[in-house]
């Protein structure tokens, strides 16, 4: 029996476990060898002690949603792939704020929002991934960001491993910004869910909001092909959207083997069959070079790399 799946029937936590899974099965990208061990706790503290055990015994514990925006290396992950997958729940205040777990979709929290006549999640209609994902990431999307609706997030202390909440201080987020990236005050926390403020709001309007974004999401070819939405984030001091920068080298369409520049968005990369992350690694690096050498601009990739490229 391997020593990791030792540890985790030593640990014996309340969650689903699979052995050498493969990460294509768990990534938009339909990309990514195996992980040594997925693990998807049933609870919060079945995360939590998972976490405890994994550091104890130095067992590295990688945490995902729903992998709407990560590439995986074609190798796969070493350790355990923590998933919140099964933390669904979903909670409704007497101030008619929303409280939704980490794995909550976040398809289905601007459903509830919407049933309920509230509005300020409506502009994230359609968009993919989790709850704890899109809190991690600030998810942006038609001029407005989570934390714009963000009022608090339950998570776990990186130090302490216990259970803590962070109001929403504004000026620690930013574009594509959270605290709970690399350098942030909350970088190695668990996000374990989030309360979103909301206001009343006409259901039908809200409705139809969603779905005229729904439809927009659709007419740019968002689900035509595996991908993860925009590989780049955008920065202002380039002057134009990086997509405007990808076009003007003439990007659309590009390949590398199977990994291909949408036809329709030139900053949205995706798998046109049978793309390695290797493929989809050399046509960033190729992006990341034409536009130095064009322009001298250094794009930042939006996409999160997960496993040894
Ligand atoms: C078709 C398509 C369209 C898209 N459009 C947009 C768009 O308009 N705007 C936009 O911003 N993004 C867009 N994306 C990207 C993606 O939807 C977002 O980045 C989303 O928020 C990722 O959520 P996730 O749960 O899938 O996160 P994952 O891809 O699973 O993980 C992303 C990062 O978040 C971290 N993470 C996830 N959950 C937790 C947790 N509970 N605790 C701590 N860390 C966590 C992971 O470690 C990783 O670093 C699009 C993707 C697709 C496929």
């Amino acid at each position: 029996m391997s020593t990791l799946r030792k540890f985790l029937e030593k640990c014996n936590i309340d969650a689903e476990i699979a052995y050498d899974e493969p990460m294509a099965r768990h990534t938009s990208f339909r990309i990514g060898g195996p992980a040594d061990a997925l693990v998807r706790p049933r609870t919060a503290e079945a995360a939590a002690a998972l976490l405890a055990a994994a550091r104890d015994d130095g067992v590295p514990v990688a945490a995902i949603g729903g992998g709407a925006n990560l590439l995986v290396a074609d190798s796969g992950v070493r350790g355990i792939v923590l998933s919140t997958d099964l933390l669904r729940g979903l909670g409704r205040g007497g101030d008619g704020s929303l409280y939704a777990e980490a794995g909550l979709p976040v398809v289905e929290l601007v459903r509830h929002a919407i049933l309920d006549g509230r509005a300020g999640l409506e502009f994230a209609a359609g968009l993919p991934g989790s709850v704890g994902g899109a809190v991690y990431m600030n998810a942006r999307c038609y001029d407005r960001e989570f934390a714009d609706a963000l009022v608090g997030v339950d998570y776990l202390d990186p130090r302490t491993l216990g259970p803590a909440t962070a109001a929403v201080d504004r000026g620690a987020w930013a574009y594509k910004r959270t605290p709970f990236m690399p350098g942030g005050a909350l970088s190695g926390a668990l996000i374990l869910g989030a309360r979103f403020g909301l206001a009343a709001g006409d259901r039908a309007a809200l409705e139809a909001r969603a779905a005229e974004l729904e439809a927009d999401r659709a007419t740019k070819g968002h689900f035509d092909y595996p991908c993860a939405g925009s590989v780049f984030k955008n920065d202002r001091s380039f002057g134009r959207p990086t997509g405007r920068i990808l076009d003007e080298l003439g990007f659309r369409g590009r390949r590398v083997g199977d990994a291909m520049v949408s036809p329709k968005h030139a900053n949205i990369f995706v798998n046109a069959g049978r793309a390695s992350a290797a493929d989809m690694r050399a046509l960033i690096a190729m992006a990341i070079a034409e536009a130095r050498a064009a322009f001298g601009v250094e794009l930042e990739p939006e996409v999160v790399m997960l496993g040894d490229f």
